[in-house]
């Protein structure tokens, strides 16, 4: 496996755990390759929050920081492009791009995270990240003031409501048809004031993202300036199940304390193996994943 396309790791995915396993791995005197298609799923964001160092930085940014900072370290290539194709050899693992080209290695890094799949409501996507927002440890703060709703129904929508409401008090649940919150939850609801809307929603009315109301089936509509709501989310690629990683519920990868995956020589780190999705813990584990890859294969020298 020696020539120029064959690599000690591959990392997939240069957002914040593939580079900070990156820089962790170039520190180690690894030869590396990180195969990156752009799409990091914070993308609509302009601002990064709770991220030290880093409070209100455009995401972008901080990638291209960590980036500039990598690219010092001659034994690290970058490569703009998608990984389509993995394949278990002798001694390692060969990646196929969808440019065709073909690498190989001895271990792989997975930092491919999550795909944010939006619900079909004309306007939502432009609103995503910038003002229908997901995480109150990322965004909350900033909105407190505003005229808030919870897109959610049921025990979701219950839950949420007692978070938002730390932050948010003038707020009010939209549950886009029938409510099934059950009437203990809706008493518990009801004493912090929270309103429950029932109606269908048709569209939500914004400009350039910015959240204006939102515009029911029966058309009625409804002032309000910021959104928490959940999205669906599945893993960005599917390589890691196609070389047998098991996974869990909700389509995260399996990974053990090391982020090693269930098949040797594969790891993973980042939102592809968490539901606490935020930067700093994809930086944690990007970390972790680079220190115990070089681990294992200063173990595997010994051999
Ligand atoms: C709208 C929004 C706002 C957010 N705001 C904050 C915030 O303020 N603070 C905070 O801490 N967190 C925030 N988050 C969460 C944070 O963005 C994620 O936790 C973080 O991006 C996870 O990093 P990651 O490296 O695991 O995955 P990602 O950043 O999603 O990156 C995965 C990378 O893998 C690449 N990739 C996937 N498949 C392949 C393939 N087959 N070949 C090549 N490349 C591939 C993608 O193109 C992408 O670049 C936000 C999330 C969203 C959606």
């Amino acid at each position: 496996m020696e020539n120029e396309n064959n690599f000690e790791v591959i990392i997939i995915g240069g957002s914040y755990a593939g580079l900070s396993a990156g820089l962790t791995l170039a520190r180690s005197l690894r030869k590396v390759l990180i195969v990156d298609s752009g799409f990091p799923c914070n993308l609509p964001a302009k601002h990064t929050h709770n991220f030290i160092t880093q409070e209100g930085q455009d995401p972008r940014q901080i990638a291209e920081e960590a980036k500039a900072e990598i690219s010092k370290y001659d034994t690290v290539q970058f490569l703009y492009g998608l990984a389509m194709e993995g394949k278990k050899i002798e001694g390692g693992f060969e990646i196929k791009t969808q440019a065709d080209e073909v690498f190989t290695c001895k271990k792989i890094l997975f930092a491919t995270g999550m795909m944010d799949l939006m619900p079909q409501i004309p306007g939502f996507e432009a609103c995503w990240g910038k003002t229908i927002l997901h995480c109150v440890y990322c965004d909350a703060y900033e909105v407190r003031n505003e005229k808030a709703g919870i897109m959610s129904n049921g025990y979701g929508a219950f839950v949420t409501s007692r978070v938002v409401d730390h932050w948010c008090k003038d707020l009010t649940i939209f549950t886009n048809g029938a409510s099934t919150i059950s009437s203990e939850q809706q008493e518990a609801i009801d004493r912090l004031d929270i309103s429950v809307i029932e109606k269908k929603i048709a569209a939500i009315e914004h400009e350039n993202g910015n959240l204006k109301s939102l515009k029911f089936e029966d058309g009625s509509s409804e002032k309000v300036s910021i959104i928490f709501t959940a999205v669906h989310a599945v893993p960005h690629c599917d390589i890691p199940m196609s070389l047998g990683c098991e996974t869990l519920e909700r389509g995260f990868l399996k990974i053990d304390q090391y982020q090693k995956t269930s098949v040797d020589g594969i790891y993973a780190a980042g939102d592809n193996t968490s539901s606490l999705r935020t930067v700093a813990r994809a930086v944690g584990a990007g970390m972790t994943a680079g220190v115990y890859i070089n681990k294992e294969l200063i173990e595997d020298e010994y051999k």
